[in-house]
């Protein structure tokens, strides 16, 4: 399987920052037809982005959507208006959960939106700190899977990307230690398995995020069962985010020569 490696640029960079960043990216990054590579700039840069990239080179991504598709929901953008810019979107991120208050159901309803749109939606899930200290992590990852795929047709679940991101991880000063990235990864695989069959489960990209920078990105992506990366931080830096992609590229010519 290839391996995805998506960066999330959260709020930054405007437009003209984006571009010029795009610039950058282009020269530093290598085209590898075994790496999915994908951008999440903010909203208004996605068009400009679009026209100034490669897309043999990368790919686009929304940071969210809005699930319904039009209507008077001011300040919103739905995954209708996205179709045809970005090719996949971020669903659930910790950050649109826990500061905008996104609870289980918008994040359904905001995976159908994708999939109904032609949209990838990469369904962000994750517990926190203290899911991990009272040993219920299992039980928080097993319920954001199972609501966010709950609507799912079988058919539509090779659109679905997974991104294993504990909250605690995140904007810290380090990743999850392996152990707990195989662990979490296999949590989520099994329960797909279970509602989806296990033939389903094992296409399913799984990927990791949570301080990902270029010193842990290989030795991360190495691991058992764990498809790519979803960069926040590092992704702003062209040099360790293209140092990322020729990892994952490495990565996958070794398993293919194995
Ligand atoms: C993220 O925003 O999804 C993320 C993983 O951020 P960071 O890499 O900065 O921890």
């Amino acid at each position: 399987m290839k391996k995805y490696i998506i960066g999330n640029w959260k709020m930054n960079l405007n437009v003209h920052e984006s571009s010029l960043f795009v610039t950058k990216l282009s020269q530093t990054l290598p085209v590898r037809r075994n790496v999915e590579t994908v951008i999440c700039p903010g909203f208004l840069s996605l068009e400009p982005v679009s026209l100034q990239i490669n897309h043999r080179q990368m790919k686009l991504g929304a940071q969210d959507c809005y699930w319904r598709d039009e209507g008077a929901f001011t300040g919103e953008v739905s995954a209708s208006q996205l179709r045809g810019l970005a090719q996949y979107v971020l669903v659930g991120h910790s950050e649109r959960r826990y500061i905008f208050d996104e609870d289980d159901r918008d994040v359904r309803f905001k995976v159908q939106a994708a999939i109904r749109n032609g949209i990838r939606p990469v369904l962000c899930v994750g517990e926190d700190e203290e899911e991990r200290e009272m040993n219920c992590y299992e039980h928080a990852l097993c319920d954001q899977v199972a609501s966010g795929l709950m609507n799912i047709d079988s058919g539509d679940l090779d659109q679905i990307v997974v991104a294993y991101e504990p909250i605690w991880a995140i904007g810290s000063s380090a990743p999850a230690v392996d152990q707990q990235i195989t662990e979490s990864v296999k949590i989520v695989r099994t329960q797909i398995e279970h509602m989806f069959g296990r033939a389903a489960a094992m296409n399913v990209p799984i990927l990791y995020g949570g301080s990902v920078n270029a010193g842990s990105a290989k030795q991360i992506l190495q691991l058992t069962g764990v498809d790519g990366l979803l960069v926040g931080r590092s992704s702003l830096i062209a040099t360790e985010f293209a140092g990322m992609v020729n990892d994952a590229a490495a990565i996958v010519k070794e398993s293919q020569r194995a």
